[in-house]
């Protein structure tokens, strides 16, 4: 899977805090294992950094879900800021991780 297509993938959804489509350029892939990828977003509108787990399987239609609730948008809002250890943390939290999963998790 090219890092190029996932972006665009990115591109495609909307902030979680404000609505506004990310841009390609404001979003990094931090790393993959199988289908899950790991990437960050930086809202070009509000500036709210997301972190986001997607399952882009080869073959299939990507599926990246964005269904925080708004309760759960004011928790990730008032959370610390994401570190690299926290990335690594889930990433090694999921090497177990057999169904399919996607998840949006957004904070400032
Ligand atoms: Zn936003």
């Amino acid at each position: 899977m090219e890092e190029g297509l996932i972006k665009r993938l990115m591109a495609s959804i909307k902030c979680g805090v404000c609505g506004q489509r990310y841009e390609v350029d404001n979003i990094n892939v931090l790393g993959h294992h199988q289908d899950l990828w790991f990437l960050s977003a930086l809202c070009p509108a509000c500036h709210a950094r997301c972190l986001v787990a997607a399952v882009i399987g080869e073959g299939k239609v990507p599926e990246v879900t964005t269904d925080l609730t708004k309760a759960e948008l004011d928790r990730f809002r008032n959370a610390s800021r994401v570190t690299t250890d926290d990335v690594l943390d889930m990433h090694n939290f999921l090497k177990g991780f057999d169904g399919d999963l996607s998840r949006l998790f957004c904070q400032e």
